[in-house]
């Protein structure tokens, strides 16, 4: 990022909602339709540290897997590193990050520092359904392409459609650690559409669920090509 042009502010998309209502599909099929920059998923990035079973991996492992949030400190730094690659000189968009009032406060205060002009697109997507789309939710390990059982299932049962990797269930997506994610996105994180409109952040609201993935990503690109903010 340190090397853009004067003047000129970098665009954050916040792609904000609950767990299950479709943040890491729209975020890549929003870079496929409209929007240039990394998808920066803060949990696909925690999952990583726990994968390498490295300190940080260790350290967190416990609170991923039941379904509560890990510490503003951590995240915080994360991403700050992540944001300043050159990568996300253009752009980028943030998927899982803020979810905390003290994430989001950060996050304004980097922005500010160094140019960048965050919006949100909160998806708004119903109780049950989150709950029945998280428990029948599958991920490829490898390149991370998430699947449906109901709506968008692999083409071969179990197997990744793109690299043939065997498909598995989340550990955080199992009944009792879906109602804590749920619990825990009511109390921290959904205060934060709240703390957007008081400071100014332009939010675009989006209904998450009745159409297809793709329809739902179109209406987005339309939204943010009216705001001036798509770049294709
Ligand atoms: P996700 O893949 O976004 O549903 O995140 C999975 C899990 O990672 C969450 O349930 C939290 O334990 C952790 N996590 C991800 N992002 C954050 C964040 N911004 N702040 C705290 N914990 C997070």
């Amino acid at each position: 990022m340190d090397a853009q042009e004067p003047g000129r502010l970098t665009p954050a998309l916040i792609l904000f909602g609950a767990p299950g209502s479709g943040k890491g599909t729209q975020a890549r099929l929003l870079r496929q339709q409209c929007l240039n920059g990394p998808h920066i998923s803060t949990g696909d990035m925690l999952r990583q540290h726990i994968e390498a079973r490295d300190l940080i991996g260790l350290d967190i492992e416990g609170r991923m897997r039941a379904g509560r949030l890990v510490s503003d400190e951590l995240v915080n730094r994360l991403v700050e590193e992540r944001i300043q690659q050159p990568d996300c000189r253009d752009g980028f968009i943030l998927d899982g990050y803020p979810r905390t009032l003290n994430q989001a406060a950060v996050l304004r205060d980097f922005a500010a520092a160094r140019g960048v002009d965050p919006y949100v697109v909160h998806l708004i997507v119903d109780y049950d359904k989150l709950v029945a789309r998280l428990s029948g939710r599958r991920q490829c390990p490898v390149c991370g392409t998430l699947y449906s059982l109901s709506t968008n299932p692999p083409k071969v049962p179990g197997v990744c459609d793109l690299d043939g990797t065997a498909l598995v269930t989340r550990e955080d997506d199992r009944e009792p650690v879906i109602r804590e994610r749920l619990e825990q996105y009511e109390l921290q994180t959904r205060p934060l559409l709240e703390y957007f409109q008081r400071v100014g952040v332009a939010m675009f609201e989006i209904q998450g669920a009745g159409a297809t993935p793709d329809a739902i990503a179109k209406c987005i690109c339309g939204k943010l090509a009216v705001s001036g903010r798509t770049v294709r």
